[in-house]
């Protein structure tokens, strides 16, 4: 019944050799300082910083009018990293780790410090305010695999800061990547063009123009975890041309046949990486005897909406053992699986598709305005 297991990304990644190769890395310069230029709005820095004997690192960011940002922590050393606090330039804690570690609300995977690399993307929500220009400053940790402090780690820090204040509206660009063997697939071809079809109608109700462009990769059909991460999603995004997220269709995920897709993680990062993308097993959604019925495909189009909502930074409203929510006011925190599938049944993030039957199951295709608020947030989202 789970679209999605606990995100938990992996492996080492080296981000900054592959974004010198790509086209709206760094912040471009050409001496022309006259003002005479549309302001930027969207650049990203790259820096390696390296953690203190007690495993404790800062990164110095400079933000600018208007602007949010993505920072992406890659640990070299193949441990943890996380985020312990963000401060703001007049030195207020804006996100403190403590606050939400051990809690029943979530927020984001940043301050969970669960895996070598970590995506913090900030703001999240409406009442996080908006940035105020000047130098920030992330407190990050390094841990060893057995969660103690691990100094004199190198960390590689993306930054990405996006300048756009209309938060009620934004485009997104996906690259839709068949794995070996797929597009071959009886009937899947045209299966996924229409899930993707619902997905973009979906999105398009809370403001998101998505653009669907379709390839193919080099990948055994029998995906590990995302969160494993596979080198060739990290090529595929480094070589294309824009900041895109990347849906890859394989057979099935990690040998499950109940797991629809996975994302890699809650936000995802909107660079290059190894765990770089949303994951969508095909056999999961087309059953027992390898046709997809409609309904079948009304449930594909939802888990390619409900991955990438996790990605762009939402989490379910609730979990399904009832007592742990999202950080968002305007989602009920019901306390037991009747209430939870009566008011939060027809959410698109709720964890599981609501079904009297196989082929009988709700349509999940609402979100509430702090849901929305916080796909309209991501760096990713224009
Ligand atoms: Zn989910």
């Amino acid at each position: 019944m789970a679209r999605v297991t606990t995100p938990r990304p992996l492996l080492l990644i080296t981000l900054m050799g592959l974004l010198a190769g790509c086209k709206h890395a760094g912040t471009h310069h050409n001496g022309d300082d006259t003002g005479d230029n549309p302001p930027e709005t969207f650049r990203v820095e790259t820096q390696t910083v390296t953690s203190n004997n007690h495993g404790l690192f800062d990164v110095d960011f400079e933000v600018r009018e208007g602007e949010r940002v993505q920072i992406v922590l890659s640990d070299h050393k193949n441990g943890i990293v996380g985020t312990e606090q963000l401060i703001d330039p007049d030195g207020n804690t804006a996100l403190d780790w403590e606050d939400w570690a051990g809690g029943h609300h979530s927020l984001t995977e940043a301050v969970y410090g669960a895996e070598h690399v970590s995506t913090l993307n900030w703001p999240i929500r409406a009442q996080d305010g908006v940035m105020k220009p000047g130098i920030w400053t992330l407190a990050g940790d390094t841990l060893d695999r057995t969660y103690n402090y691990d100094g004199k780690t190198d960390v590689d820090v993306t930054i990405a800061y996006r300048k756009d204040d209309a938060l009620d509206s934004g485009s997104v660009h996906a690259i839709l990547a068949y794995c070996t063997g797929v597009r071959d697939q009886d009937g899947v071809v045209d299966a996924i063009e229409r899930g993707v079809a619902y997905w973009q109608e979906l999105y398009a109700k809370w403001g998101v123009d998505l653009t669907v462009e379709y390839a193919d990769i080099d990948v055994d059909p029998a995906l590990p975890d995302t969160y494993e991460g596979v080198a060739e999603y990290q090529t595929l995004l480094a070589e294309h041309a824009d900041y895109s997220l990347l849906m890859v269709v394989g057979d099935l995920i990690a040998g499950d046949a109940y797991v629809y897709g996975e994302a890699a993680a809650i936000p995802g990062p909107i660079v290059p990486t190894e765990i770089s993308a949303v994951e969508i097993s095909w056999i999961a959604h087309a059953g027992a005897n390898g046709k997809f019925s409609d309904g079948e495909i009304g449930i594909l189009g939802e888990t390619m909406a409900h991955e990438t909502g996790h990605y762009l930074g939402m989490f379910h409203p609730v979990e399904d053992g009832w007592q742990n929510w999202d950080a968002v006011e305007d989602t009920n925190d019901c306390t037991d699986m009747g209430s939870c599938e009566e008011k939060l049944g027809t959410n698109l993030m709720f964890p599981y598709p609501v079904c009297t039957s196989m082929t009988d199951c709700e349509a999940q295709d609402q979100l509430t305005d702090g849901q929305v608020g916080i796909m309209q947030r991501y760096v990713g989202v224009d």
